[in-house]
């Protein structure tokens, strides 16, 4: 797999495109690198997503939309690619979890919808006192499916960009 730093500078004046957006989830087993690099726009990849969640960004990028459903890791997507984007041997996702304030129970209600919805228990609630209990991301379980995000009935989970996303490129 190519390693090297696209000069995406003279790429986007090549290509007329710009940059793809550092702030979006980009589809699983791809980075900010591999996708500026080698993506064509094509749509591939969109097409082939059985959970609908792949959509085409600002730019042509393809970027994921975690808003009504979620990665099941299933590799349509990759497999429908005819570009070096995608690389399996990476992590699908390196965002992570982040619930704000908006949540329901940070505002005193009831909710715990994240947590039913995790597939792998990342979402823990602990109790307290004089309100409901509070959701508590155990980011080491996390997969960043994003079945949280979809679930929440108050907006209040996003997937953050990765601190450090050129160490996964
Ligand atoms: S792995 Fe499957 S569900 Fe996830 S984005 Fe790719 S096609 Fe969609
Ligand atoms: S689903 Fe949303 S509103 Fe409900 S507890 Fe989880 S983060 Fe809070
Ligand atoms: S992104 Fe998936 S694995 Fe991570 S906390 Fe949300 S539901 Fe659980």
């Amino acid at each position: 797999m190519a390693t090297e730093t696209p000069d995406l500078g003279r790429r986007g004046f090549l290509t007329g495109r710009l940059a793809p957006p550092r702030d979006a989830v980009q589809p699983p087993w791809t980075r900010f690198e591999k996708l500026a690099a080698a993506c064509t726009g094509c749509g591939a990849c969109i097409d082939a997503c059985p959970q609908a969640i792949v959509r085409m960004g600002p730019g042509r990028w393809p970027q994921i939309d975690f808003s009504r459903n979620e990665c099941t890791f299933c590799g349509k997507c990759a497999e429908a690619c005819p570009e070096p984007v995608f690389d399996r041997a990476l992590p699908a996702f390196p965002h992570v979890v982040s619930i704000g304030e908006a949540c329901f129970a940070v505002r005193g209600v009831v909710c715990q919808s994240c947590g039913d919805a995790c597939p792998e228990g990342a979402i823990r609630f602990r109790p307290r006192l004089g309100g409901p209990a509070l959701p508590s991301l155990d980011a080491d379980r996390c997969n960043s499916c994003g079945a949280c995000v979809s679930t929440c009935p108050a907006d209040a989970i996003v997937m953050a960009a990765p601190l450090v996303e050129a160490a996964h490129a």
